[in-house]
């Protein structure tokens, strides 16, 4: 192993790359790179599925359009990546019962309208009840669905972040259009453009070894004077400085030990945020027998049970001829579908297919079912604030602890969740390293021209 560093960053996702790409810019140049996978991305990801490149992790580059241009919007640009707009707008007037029936728009904006108007009546009562108020003693509570149609709406309407709601600050700063990544390099493209910044690479790869690929962090010792990290292949690592990028997931996991444990004050906060599991499920079939019109690229499935194969996108737009369909899935029925075989989701996916295109269509020829949720590195797909959290949460997340600094998207105020609030986290954290590594510096100088 290499001897003592600067700074070890642990994870090699778009928040770990962009920190080290600062501290790098920034003259720090002894720093090392541990990843526990063979490769640098994380959360983005793609694969290769039925002839096209797809996108198991982060799809869309969410925020455009606004006044203030989008960080990842503008490393897209700079790559030239493939990408297409993503009109959402019409998904709830594609609703389909299990009897393969389009509900009337009218029935679908009316059972839109009322779950818009009940989400924000329970947000005002959940802000009443944290400012200790009495709420609602002459309302009725708002309503639960119950329904296929309102279930189904009520699902996209809190499982995707649906702006009718809550000001999302995404959306206020960049703009309100969303365009997915359509390109064989993949969103991971812009990462390995951002490597290159700063890494020594040779034909697309990354031969540089500042980078260590299947390295995964178990221990970190913090004391006074430096930090030590251990990877589970018993490699020991001297730094000065750590900056931990890894998921809340793996922070709530018991993947990585602490010596000392970390206080008290950090791992309440780490607790205290939600883990959103969130799955596409890619399938091929022959060919295409869905329509594809304009404003017809997502489509809604009705069904008894809330976010069972509810929310289709087809990838006509993205891919012309592809013949690809993707469902999403979210927590528990994510959870459901990493634990059983892929035969049995192909299986499932087909009856709610037929369900809603009749019995005569194809059988899908592959399928793709990413697990984020049982991959030990991640543990769910992005950090979730409860609705209702103070401040002061967001700050213990993001807080360092001794010679510990984190980063990653959950610890990202503003933006967490999303591609670009990991790349702002990964600057801001390494900024805040370099003013303490320049009070260090100081203090240090002082104390010598004391002695
Ligand atoms: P990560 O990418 O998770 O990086 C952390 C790295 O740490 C990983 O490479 C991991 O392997 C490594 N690691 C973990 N444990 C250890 C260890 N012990 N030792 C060493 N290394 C370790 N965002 C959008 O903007 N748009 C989207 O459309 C979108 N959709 C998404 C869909 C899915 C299915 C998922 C999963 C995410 C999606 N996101 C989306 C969120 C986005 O992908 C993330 O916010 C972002 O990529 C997180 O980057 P990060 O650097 O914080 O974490």
């Amino acid at each position: 192993p290499p001897s003592r560093s600067s700074v070890v960053i642990v994870g090699a996702g778009v928040s770990g790359i962009s920190a080290a790409k600062i501290l790098a810019e920034n003259g720090v140049e002894n720093i090392v790179i541990l990843e526990a996978t063979d490769r640098i991305g994380g959360r983005i990801r793609k694969e290769v599925f039925g002839g096209v490149s797809v996108e198991l992790g982060a799809g869309w580059i969410v925020g455009v359009g606004g006044e203030v241009p989008n960080p990842v919007w503008e490393l897209a640009a700079k790559s030239s990546l493939r990408t297409c707009f993503s009109d959402y707008s019409n998904a709830r007037y594609n609703i389909y019962d299990r009897s393969g029936k389009i509900f009337p728009s009218g029935l679908a904006a009316d059972s839109y309208k009322k779950a818009v108007d009940s989400a924000i009546e329970k947000l005002r009562n959940q802000q009443e009840t944290d400012r200790g108020g009495d709420f609602c003693r002459d309302t009725e509570p708002p309503s639960t669905p119950k329904t296929p149609i309102d279930l189904a709406i009520d699902f996209i309407l809190h499982d995707f972040e649906m702006p009718e709601v809550q000001p999302i600050s995404t959306f206020l700063d960049y703009g309100e259009r969303e365009f997915l990544v359509a390109d064989e390099r993949g969103y991971e493209d812009l990462l390995y453009k951002m490597a290159q910044d700063f890494l020594f690479t040779s034909e697309g790869k990354i031969l540089d070894s500042r980078l260590q690929l299947n390295k995964v962090v178990r221990e970190i010792q913090n004391s006074r004077s430096g930090v030590t990290l251990t990877t589970e292949d018993g490699c020991v690592y001297d730094a000065n400085y750590a900056i931990l990028s890894v998921s809340i997931g793996v922070l709530q996991s018991d993947l990585i030990s602490f010596r000392p444990s970390m206080p008290r004050w950090k791992m309440e906060a780490i607790e205290k945020l939600d883990v959103m599991v969130y799955t596409k499920i890619f399938l091929k079939f022959p060919y295409k027998f869905w329509p594809c019109g304009p404003e017809r690229e997502f489509f809604i499935y009705a069904h008894e049970r809330r976010g069972y194969y509810t929310f289709w996108q087809h990838m006509e737009n993205a891919y012309p001829g592809s013949n690809i369909l993707v469902v999403t899935l979210t927590n528990g029925e994510s959870k459901r579908v990493e634990n059983q075989s892929d035969e049995e989701t192909l299986k499932e996916s087909m009856e709610v297919l037929r369900d809603m295109f009749g019995p005569n269509i194809p059988n899908a020829t592959d399928i793709l079912v990413p697990r984020w949720w049982n991959n030990r590195f991640q543990r769910g797909s992005y950090s979730n604030y409860p609705a209702i959290v103070n401040h002061q949460v967001v700050q213990s997340i993001k807080a360092p602890v001794g010679r510990i600094f984190f980063t990653g998207e959950h610890t990202s105020e503003r933006f967490n969740g999303y591609v670009h609030g990991g790349y702002l986290a990964g600057i801001d954290t390494s900024k805040a390293l370099l003013e303490e590594m320049r009070k260090e510096k100081e203090r240090n100088s002082q104390n010598q021209s004391f002695l």
